[in-house]
């Protein structure tokens, strides 16, 4: 049930917002040319679309594909597989491309996302992490406005030898607040100017398409993320991408098939409709996402909750954060947003140990695609500050329901 007040303080932010929502309706109009244009440049036909079988050579759906991808993200080259299996997976693949034993990974954006722990090996050292390779890593702190310390960057790199720099776009489950692609283009430049084959890696998970610009328009050398978010368009049922250097993205292929085998093989026996349909639709699914964001922003800040980002500040990514405060607050927002979905409506979310993750996770998801987070879905580490992670939205419409339903239960 939706409330009186709910009502009547939605009928004011849908008033307060509608600057905020004709600026994303231009980010999404000035992406989906770009997507139309890059199909055809290369000709997509129903014929990318049939499946392969066995080794899968030839596929030109997968060819295709990768090449469209590339052009989109302004890229050498791109690898859209359904191999990977989440976005971790992928942005592993960019992290062996980039580095060699002996070498050390510097993070310019602080302390990377939960699931890249293990992958690092900065907690444990499981067979498999860099650290077992012999790859060392260390971090940079973000500055206090959350903005990447160039200085601070610049006199490690000059002062170290550094096998590759990491960048990590969008704020995961911190309060840090994402990085943009103007910031991602000083890392890159800074680096650059340092030594020109230090190769950049940026996680772009939940970036995809909220700008008109990609790392790769800054000078990234590889881009990781999953398809089960932001590119996907809500449609690609699974898989993610690496985009870049054709050296790197050639590695990352390695790493993900065998080497000498790299991109050539693997077959898509239900055909590539999905993922060319999703890619198209992605920078539409994207303003849905983002005008739910921005609407829920709007709402809980005249609840009286600090929200981050603000409903009117610069977003380079997806999410939007909550300060609930408590445990049981932090539940009840989840019922809420679990209880308004199309799918499991009828569940409860519990906190749970999640693998990749430490500690309990409490996640509310109603979808289509199993723990797609394009679709309208909130996550919180059952922790203090008690912040709660909001993103997603198939449509505004769905997404501004579930959000007036969890603030009914607030
Ligand atoms: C979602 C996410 C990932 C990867 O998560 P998967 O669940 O493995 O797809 C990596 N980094 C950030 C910042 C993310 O938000």
């Amino acid at each position: 049930m939706i409330t009186e007040k709910v009502i009547e303080l939605s009928k004011r932010v849908s008033g307060d917002i509608v600057g905020e929502l004709a600026k994303i309706d231009e980010i999404a109009q000035a992406n989906t040319e770009k997507v139309i244009a890059a199909y055809q440049n290369h000709r997509i036909s129903e014929t990318c679309f049939a499946g392969t079988t066995g080794y899968g050579y030839n596929d030109k759906g997968r060819e295709t594909l990768n090449a469209v991808f590339a052009e989109i993200m302004n890229t050498e080259s791109a690898l859209v597989s359904a191999g990977f299996v989440n976005g971790t997976h992928a942005i592993t693949a960019a992290l062996f491309a980039a580095l060699s034993p002996g070498q050390t990974l510097l993070s310019a954006t602080g302390l990377p996302y939960d699931t890249l722990h293990g992958v690092i090996g900065i907690s444990g050292d499981e067979h498999g992490s860099l650290k077992k390779y012999g790859i060392t890593y260390t971090q940079i702190e973000l500055k206090e406005n959350g903005a990447p310390d160039i200085k601070a960057l610049a006199d490690y790199l000059s002062e170290n030898p550094i096998g590759a720099v990491y960048i990590q776009r969008s704020r995961g489950y911190s309060e840090r607040r994402a990085v943009c692609v103007d910031e991602i283009g000083e890392i890159c430049r800074c680096t650059h100017s340092i030594d020109k084959n230090i190769p950049v890696i940026v996680d772009n998970c939940y970036g995809e398409f909220v700008e008109t610009a990609e790392p790769g328009n800054v000078g990234a050398d590889i881009v990781a993320g999953s398809l089960t978010k932001n590119p996907g368009g809500g449609l690609i049922p699974r898989g993610g991408y690496v985009a870049g250097k054709k050296a790197l993205v050639d590695a990352a292929a390695n790493r993900l098939s065998a080497p000498g085998i790299g991109a050539k093989c693997g077959a898509a026996p239900g055909g590539h409709r999905s993922a060319f349909q999703g890619l198209f639709m992605a920078p539409h699914t994207v303003a849905q996402a983002m005008k739910t964001a921005v609407f829920a922003a709007r709402l809980f800040e005249l609840m009286g909750y600090e929200t981050s980002p603000g409903f009117g500040s610069p977003r380079s990514d997806i999410i939007q954060m909550i300060k609930l405060g408590s445990a049981e607050l932090l539940e009840r927002f989840c019922k809420g947003i679990q209880s308004s979905a199309p799918i499991d409506s009828y569940v409860t979310p519990i906190a749970s140990d999640m693998p990749g993750y430490n500690g309990k996770v409490i996640m509310a998801a109603g979808t289509f695609i199993q723990g797609s987070t394009i679709e309208l879905s909130a996550d919180a580490p059952m922790r203090e500050p008690y912040n709660v992670f909001l993103q997603g939205g198939l449509t505004f419409e769905s997404g501004k329901y579930s959000i007036m339903k969890a603030a009914s239960m607030i």
